[in-house]
């Protein structure tokens, strides 16, 4: 078929505008005419680093993220690299805090005897330090395994999981008045979109917000599948990341919007000698936020490709929406207000995974149950919906059933062809 007559719901890769990546193959062939394409240029040129920071500063505008505050960063582990990253980075930022307590504790920097600290610590890493993880899906869970991989059981605070409510199963987000949260946590981590499980959360949970006197828990947020769909409070988090492969742009590139309380001159990661001897891992060097903040996500070579396509894709969307993520976000909302609609108007022949109060607007998992034999229903939908041009449908290979991804470069038009669909299998 022709790219013009497909609609693709894959979950990520996902489309990208067409538009965009015509002027992004004109740019890999001969960028503003030097004679050389965007990805043979020198990330260290002047043109390289007027890119990050378009887009850097476009990212800041869409969102709304507080002038000053925070500092984003381009990574190149996937969004899989930042779960290690959150952990490495948020470990060394509360031993950093707790070291710096303890030392005013014995006297302040100078009188304060070495060994004595690194004693009062251990004991307070080994009484204190936790991180907790709010587990509701596919995604998460793979951040606290990260977590409790790099660090021990003993240090990762299982704070809630949805499969406790859910037969065993994702799909319901456990009521915040039962989450048990660490006091003092290094970090507190959620998914807000679970791409495989089609779950994401109403809005920022207000547990977690800072209270009057302004501090909070230090809340990290994986914000891959969803960011730059809605609107979210910045301000609530102290790192939140995203791979671009989504919403953002092309696979290869994940950015970080950190809090520069987190970052130097506020705190500085402890040093490598330190953390050996409190038995907490070091970070590799290209996860180390303040070193990638430092040099501007250049600290070594990034594809300055992919950053592109992520400006150009952010370009769009302000120039599409005069009041920024607001306007996506109305978009978002009526594409899967569509869908669903679709889906609960033939409650005999689909079933919507995930609990009502945690659908995604994102990634819409549901079941084909038509005439009781789900596998086959679903494998005569997946058909039928690719012979239409309908293509990507088919559920994560470890959950099944089917997902319509429904990011932002789906058009409107694409989500009513995908209603209409839903509508006529049911009817056929
Ligand atoms: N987090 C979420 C919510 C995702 O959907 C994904 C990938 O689909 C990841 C993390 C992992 O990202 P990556 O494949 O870039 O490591």
């Amino acid at each position: 078929p022709a790219r013009a007559d497909i609609t693709y719901f894959g979950a990520g890769p996902a489309a990208l505008p067409t538009d965009v990546l015509e002027a992004a193959a004109q740019a890999l062939i001969d960028y503003k005419d030097t004679g050389l394409g965007i990805a043979e240029h020198s990330h260290r040129s002047a043109l390289a680093e007027t890119i990050i920071n378009e887009a850097k500063a476009d990212l800041a505008s869409y969102l709304d993220i507080p002038a000053g505050d925070y500092e984003t960063v381009v990574m190149q582990g996937g969004g899989t690299g930042e779960f290690s990253a959150s952990v490495y980075n948020l470990v060394g930022a509360w031993v950093a805090r707790q070291h710096a307590a303890i030392v005013k504790e014995l006297g302040g920097e100078g009188a304060a005897d070495e060994a004595a600290v690194v004693a009062a610590l251990r004991a307070r890493v080994e009484t204190g330090l936790k991180l907790d993880y709010l587990v509701t899906g596919s995604w998460s869970l793979k951040a606290y395994q990260e977590a409790v991989r790099l660090l021990g059981p003993e240090y990762v605070n299982l704070a809630a999981d949805s499969r406790t409510i859910n037969d065993g199963q994702f799909g319901k987000i456990p009521d915040p008045s039962t989450w048990k949260l660490s006091k003092d946590a290094a970090m507190v981590y959620y998914c807000d979109n679970e791409t495989v499980d089609g779950v994401e959360f109403p809005e920022f949970p207000a547990v977690l917000a800072p209270g009057a006197d302004g501090t909070g828990p230090l809340v990290v947020a994986d914000m891959s599948s969803n960011i730059l769909s809605r609107r979210i409070p910045v301000a609530n988090y102290a790192l939140l990341f995203f791979g671009a492969q989504k919403n953002l742009g092309s696979t290869g590139v994940a950015v970080a919007i950190i809090r520069k309380t987190l970052l130097p001159p506020a705190i500085s990661q402890p040093s490598p000698a330190l953390m050996r001897k409190l038995g907490l891992p070091i970070p590799p060097i290209v996860l180390q936020y303040e070193i990638i903040a430092k040099n501007n996500s250049l600290y070594n070579t990034l594809s300055i490709f992919d950053v592109y396509i992520a400006g150009l894709v952010l370009k769009k969307l302000l120039q599409t929406y005069p009041d920024k993520v607001d306007g996506q976000q109305a978009v978002a909302d009526k594409k899967a207000k569509l869908i669903y609609a679709a889906l609960d108007a033939h409650p005999d022949v689909y079933r919507v995974v995930p609990d009502k109060t945690a659908r995604s607007r994102m990634n819409i998992c549901f079941r084909v149950t038509k005439n009781g034999n789900v596998d086959e229903a679903e494998k005569a939908f997946l058909k039928e919906a690719t012979s239409q041009n309908l293509i990507g449908l088919k559920g994560h290979r470890s959950v099944g059933g089917i997902r319509a991804s429904n990011y932002n470069s789906i058009p409107v038009a694409g989500a009513e062809k995908l209603a209409r669909f839903i509508e006529a299998f049911a009817k056929a």
